[in-house]
């Protein structure tokens, strides 16, 4: 191994590619590899909020506080513009029993240091006269931002690149190479891709992934629909979700119905994002009509404006979720030189930034700013392998190559560059 071990990131989303960033910046050999494109995953079929309102007061807030900061500096490591800007949030309230339910969550934000207060409806009003007279109040946050996720994704993407990794897109993996419980590398249609550590940033597939190894993470995918509008003049002017929207992000029974409560945001471009749906629907990423009637009237109501513009088109995306609501970050104890960066949910792009830097630093063996232990895939280690799994992974080494073998210069394991110590501030 030469000064940095050579790390193979497995996906091309937000997550991979902040990774591949925060790494090759420092110097280290990097390889990403991506089964289509970069950010044809979630990263690409997302809102762009970096909302810190939305996470739970504790360490997931701590993270996103952490990475907002970041994102203040970011751009100029970036040769893509990432479209950050601090539009301030809303969380919209409107019933008493919202209010209640809002007033504590404040409360527990601000203990944390969040800038968040509640606004009377006047006072939202005055800060986004467009909307409709249901809203009773809402939270208010200054640092809540936005920001075009494929422009990130590609950004973290193009700087990897420009700092030395090697970026190979249209590449499955299809199985990790394992000798003497340790990963060696990865196979691919193009052949064979030996590493020093393999880190899987499969997103929503990150389960799938770990089980080519014989493990289980439990990374469901959670689907999200959305409705796009046609690009018009400013109706909105901050990011904005409903209190409701938070409530079905961390209750596992409304996310069963579609639809609950609304998200928000008009881009840059003028287009309106509205949505989105939260439901366990497999690996589906068709857009159902009952789900998309659903928020375009909640967000007609909400919003009045809405009524002249026109919908263009409809997505849907999926959130990797994990059952704590935390994302899965580090080595996995049990396969040595197995990483897990994954299982984001709804707020991967928000925490994108810190979690690149966390893991740049965890695969150097330099200590993080955030320790990652609550974070550890070692917190799921008693979940039962799949039966479905077949048990001959272990010393699994490359077929003889039939198929076309990846470029030489991809396939290395040393690094001969000098270490370098920079780092992105
Ligand atoms: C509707 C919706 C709205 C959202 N809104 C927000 C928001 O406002 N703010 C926010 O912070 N987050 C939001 N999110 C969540 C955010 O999109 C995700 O948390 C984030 O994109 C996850 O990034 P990722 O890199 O882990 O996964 P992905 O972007 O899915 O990337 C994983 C990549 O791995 C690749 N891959 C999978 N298997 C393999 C394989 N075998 N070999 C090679 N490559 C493979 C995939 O092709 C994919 O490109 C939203 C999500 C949805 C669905």
């Amino acid at each position: 191994m030469g000064a940095f071990p050579h790390v193979l990131i497995i996906g091309g989303g937000v997550i991979g590619t902040s990774i591949a960033c925060h790494l090759a910046v420092q110097g280290a050999p990097i390889t990403l590899v991506e089964a289509k494109d970069l950010a044809s995953g979630s990263s690409g079929a997302c809102d762009g909020l970096v909302f810190l309102q939305s996470k739970k007061p504790g360490v997931h807030l701590q993270m996103a506080m952490e990475s907002l900061k970041r994102f203040r500096t970011l751009q100029k490591h970036l040769p893509v513009s990432m479209e950050f800007i601090q539009t301030g949030g809303l969380v919209t309230i409107e019933t008493d029993d919202e209010y209640r339910a809002m007033n504590a969550y404040v409360k527990d934000q601000q203990a944390i240091g969040l800038d968040v207060h509640l606004l009377d409806k006047e006072q939202v009003l005055q800060r986004e006269p467009g909307l409709s007279g249901r809203v009773i109040g809402a939270a208010y946050s200054p640092l809540d931002a936005k920001i075009n996720p494929i422009n990130l994704t590609l950004g973290f993407a193009l700087a990897a690149r420009n700092h030395g990794a090697r970026i190979l897109t249209r590449t499955p993996v299809t199985e990790l190479m394992v000798k003497n419980n340790r990963v060696t590398g990865i196979l691919t249609p193009r052949g064979p891709i030996p590493a020093d550590l393999v880190v899987n940033a499969a997103g929503a597939a990150a389960g799938n992934v770990a089980r080519m190894a014989g493990i289980e993470m439990p990374v469901i995918p959670r689907r999200g629909q959305i409705a796009v509008t046609h690009a018009g003049s400013p109706v909105l002017h901050h990011c904005l979700i409903s209190a409701g929207y938070i409530a079905a992000k961390y209750n596992p029974e409304l996310a069963r119905t579609a639809g609950q409560g609304i998200s928000m945001e008009q881009t840059e471009n003028g287009n309106l994002l509205l949505g989105s749906t939260r439901e366990f629907a497999g690996f589906d990423t068709g857009n159902t009509l009952s789900a998309i009637r659903k928020i375009i009237a909640q967000a007609a109501a909400r919003l009045p404006a809405l009524a002249s513009f026109q919908i263009i088109r409809t997505f849907a995306g999926l959130r990797p979720w994990t059952p704590d609501g935390l994302p899965i970050l580090g080595p996995v104890s049990k396969l040595d030189g197995f990483v897990m960066a994954a299982g984001h949910e709804g707020d991967g792009i928000a925490l994108s930034a810190i979690t690149g830097e966390l893991m740049a630093d965890a695969l150097l063996d330099r200590k993080p700013a955030i320790p990652l232990d609550r974070f550890s895939p070692d917190r799921f280690e008693d979940l039962a392998p799949d039966p479905a799994f077949r048990t001959d992974h272990e010393n699994r080494q490359p077929a003889p190559q039939s198929s076309p073998q990846v470029p030489p210069q991809v396939g290395f394991q040393a690094d001969p560059r000098p270490a370098r110590q920079e780092r992105i501030q």
